[in-house]
């Protein structure tokens, strides 16, 4: 690695593989039969990876997670319906912002960005308020990296009988979750995180019995999740020009998640990944924002350190010239940073890291 060609340790756009950018250097036409066939494989395989095979469908999207979320949003939650939005960092106040925006009723249940959000209380929340017709959560709310119960809430919502819509932008190809047992109405993800492809495509997976009764709901022409899926029913292709290399990428992207063991191999490197990480930066004196009971293995928060000599830009770019790029947004309440440890990245390069943040500490003259 290098400062000209960064490892990104960032939670998407994020390191990619060789073989996921050599998938991009052909072009396809749009119409193209070729093409045509690619984009159903990708769909297909999408619901495969869900567990959704028969009860699911996927709808890809161009742009990028938030596209897809906003899509999600107002296609399945009627003009007439009521969000619950689960908040417990900036991903669930995007939620509850689109659904404004749309003019659809909200409710809110907020906990502290290191507190995942309780199933006894929503439980409650829907037994008061028989209105609420959704309840649109984050499954990694990826502000602090935090794992929300995402099966927890699934099971709720469904005994009081009300529509399940997940965030899984950062979860999805990496945190199990299967339609056959976690019941949602839709789901959505994008390219360029877990699945580790590039940027420019969100996809939604949405029960087909709840998606046959969202037509006209969306609003909005583009973003119109119905109609888009009618445009794949009719012949197989876009209604709009297809971000049509990212899904070429996006079939490399999936044939690696297939060689290194599916959603539970790549999980299991996750998990090895954010472990080297939190070990090492704890014994370099960082404190994690999260216990590692809630943490997910996706992006680790740490706590800004409060010694003088601790200039972040200076720390942020000593690292990027050792050729290391970490996230430099802070979204959390709490003064912090974050390094993402998913990606086309393992052991080796997260000890590597954890090193130079050791040497970059040394240079700024910081003890921690
Ligand atoms: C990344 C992300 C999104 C979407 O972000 P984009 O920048 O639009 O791709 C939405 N929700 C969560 C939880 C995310 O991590």
């Amino acid at each position: 690695m290098t400062a000209a060609d960064p490892l990104l340790l960032t939670p998407g756009p994020l390191t990619t593989s060789p073989s996921v950018r050599q998938a991009m250097l052909r072009d396809w036409g749009s119409r193209d039969p070729r093409f045509i066939a690619l984009t159903a494989e990708i769909r297909a395989r999408l619901v495969a990876l869900a567990g959704g095979e028969g009860s699911h469908v996927c709808v890809p999207l161009q742009g990028s997670g938030t596209f897809a979320v906003e899509a999600m949003l107002t296609t399945f939650v009627p003009r007439r319906g009521k969000v619950l939005v689960l908040i417990n960092g900036a991903y669930g106040e995007r939620m509850r912002r689109q659904c404004a925006l749309a003019g659809r009723a909200i409710a809110t249940i907020e906990t502290a960005e290191d507190e995942p959000p309780d199933p006894a209380a929503l439980s409650a929340r829907l037994a008061a308020d028989p209105a609420v017709t959704h309840v649109a959560a984050v499954h990694c709310e990826t502000t602090t990296g935090i794992l929300n119960p995402i099966e927890a809430i699934a099971e709720v919502t469904a005994r009081h009988g009300r529509r399940l819509l997940i965030d899984s932008m950062s979860g999805f190809g990496a945190l199990p979750i299967d339609a056959r047992r976690v019941r949602y109405d839709a789901l959505a993800a994008s390219s360029n995180k877990c699945l580790q492809g590039v940027p420019g495509l969100g996809f939604v997976l949405c029960r087909k019995a709840a998606l046959a009764t969202a037509a006209g709901n969306a609003g909005s022409l583009s973003l119109d999740l119905y109609d888009q899926a009618a445009g794949f029913d009719a012949d197989g292709q876009w209604r709009f020009t297809p971000p049509t290399h990212v899904v070429a990428a996006l079939a490399a992207a999936l044939d690696e998640l297939d060689a290194e063991g599916g959603i539970a191999g790549r999980h299991r490197r996750y998990a090895e990944n954010c472990r080297i990480l939190r070990e090492g930066m704890e014994a370099l004196g960082f404190v994690p924002l999260l216990p590692a009971a809630v943490q997910a293995p996706i992006i680790v928060t740490f706590r800004m350190p409060r010694n003088p000599r601790f200039v972040f830009e200076r720390f942020y770019e000593g690292l990027a010239a050792r050729g290391f790029v970490i996230y430099p947004g802070k979204l959390t309440r709490a003064p912090s940073f974050r390094i993402g440890c998913i990606g086309a990245v393992g052991a080796a390069e997260m000890r590597a890291v954890v090193a130079a943040v050791g040497r970059q500490l040394d240079e700024m003259g910081v003890s921690l």
